[in-house]
């Protein structure tokens, strides 16, 4: 298993680094994992001139999976956008083809106060979003401004979605929902968009191919209100890049805490890039007191699904509950009551329960 290991910016190198000793401790008990690091984002502009260095990207070529930090920094937001750190994702995600945007939103019961809504509503929410990433009206041609006939500007985006695109992402939803509890909701727009009209007509024959999974479909704009009334009815929801920008962002708060929460980014083989979904975090990097739980767990998530390797993927979430149990916090989620530790004590105590 040849992991790439971009630790980018920001708190990037803390946090991936506490991933790397959860791995390590794993490698020593037989799993044979090999793992090489390459600068990326701000980072490699300061050594290459470029985010996204042609060498970092032939590590990540060659890697069955990589493990991101983070990228960003306030030194680089007057870079041209072509030079900024962000650029890096983006030329990941578009060189290795990488589609299906996987984002749980799991709540641990120890943090179910830190939710907006009423521990009952959320308490055992364990949601999983795919995201279709590279397509939509996002990418869509034609779209730009144009000036209008009677003087008045307009501005213009094309949604599109092609039936081998809705085919893939479907498939990836089928594949993710089988690995758990073979429940998928797929969401669109289908009683006004062409676009989800055919969404709808492709998903549904793709479950054909998947007889053990139950398919509903949902509207986006219930689906954005039944995910703040009842979130636990959901189980794995499959949509498109726009729908699954805001619908996984509302999820995603519903745990309240950016620092737990993992993301995944797979091609058409399961090659994933795994991150956490929160950025750089340049207010609080080089002080040790970032959460490392997200990039901790994006680790986990690399070994499920790049990989198969489900029981030590279920070891570091149980390490991860267990420390949490424990009453260990990093300071954002920290409460009255409870241990406070840095960034490197959390990694430590992750790797002891383990
Ligand atoms: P951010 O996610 O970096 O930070 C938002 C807030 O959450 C900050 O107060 C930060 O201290 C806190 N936070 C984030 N992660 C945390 C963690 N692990 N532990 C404790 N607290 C944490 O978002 P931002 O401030 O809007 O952006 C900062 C930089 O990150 C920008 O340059 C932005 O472009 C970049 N960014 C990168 C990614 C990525 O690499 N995928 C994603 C989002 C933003």
């Amino acid at each position: 298993m040849k992991i790439a290991v971009l630790p980018g910016d920001g708190i990037g190198p803390e946090i991936v680094a506490q991933a790397i000793k959860v791995l390590g401790a794993l490698a020593k008990d037989g799993l044979k994992l090999e793992i090489e690091q390459a600068p990326v984002g701000g980072a490699a502009y300061d050594v290459a001139g470029d985010p996204l260095p042609a060498a970092t990207l032939k590590l990540a070529r060659e890697a069955d999976a990589i493990l991101f930090g983070a990228v960003g920094g306030w030194q680089y937001d007057q870079l041209p956008r072509a030079k900024r750190p962000e650029q890096a994702i983006l030329g990941l995600r578009k060189e290795l083809g990488l589609f299906a945007n996987l984002r749980p939103a799991k709540v641990f019961p120890q943090l179910v106060e830190a939710s907006s809504l009423r521990p009952e509503v959320v308490s055992g929410m364990d949601i999983l979003i795919l995201r279709e990433l590279t397509g939509d009206i996002y990418f869509g041609q034609p779209r730009g401004m144009r000036k209008l006939e009677n003087g008045e500007r307009e501005g213009f985006d094309t949604m599109r979605y092609s039936e081998s695109e809705i085919r893939r992402i479907a498939h990836a939803g089928f594949r993710a929902a089988m690995k758990r509890t073979k429940r998928l909701c797929s969401v669109d727009k289908c009683n006004v968009l062409e676009t989800s009209q055919l969404w709808r007509e492709v998903v549904t024959e793709v479950a054909l191919e998947y007889a053990g999974v139950e398919l509903s479909h949902m509207y986006v704009d219930n689906a954005a209100m039944q995910l703040l009334r009842d979130p636990k009815q959901f189980d794995v929801i499959v949509t498109g890049n726009m729908f699954g920008d805001i619908l996984s962002d509302e999820a995603s708060m519903l745990t309240g805490s950016i620092g737990m929460l993992p993301s995944a980014s797979l091609d058409a083989n399961n090659k994933g890039l795994y991150e956490p979904i929160h950025g750089s975090a340049p207010d609080i990097a080089g002080k040790d007191v970032a959460n490392p739980l997200a990039t901790i767990l994006s680790a986990a998530m690399m070994l499920r699904y790049s990989f198969n390797q489900d029981q030590a993927a279920n070891r570091i979430e149980a390490a991860v509950a267990k420390v949490l149990e424990r009453g260990l916090r990093t300071a954002d989620i920290h409460r009255p009551g409870a241990e406070k530790v840095g960034t490197v004590k959390m990694g430590d105590a992750v790797v002891a329960a383990l």
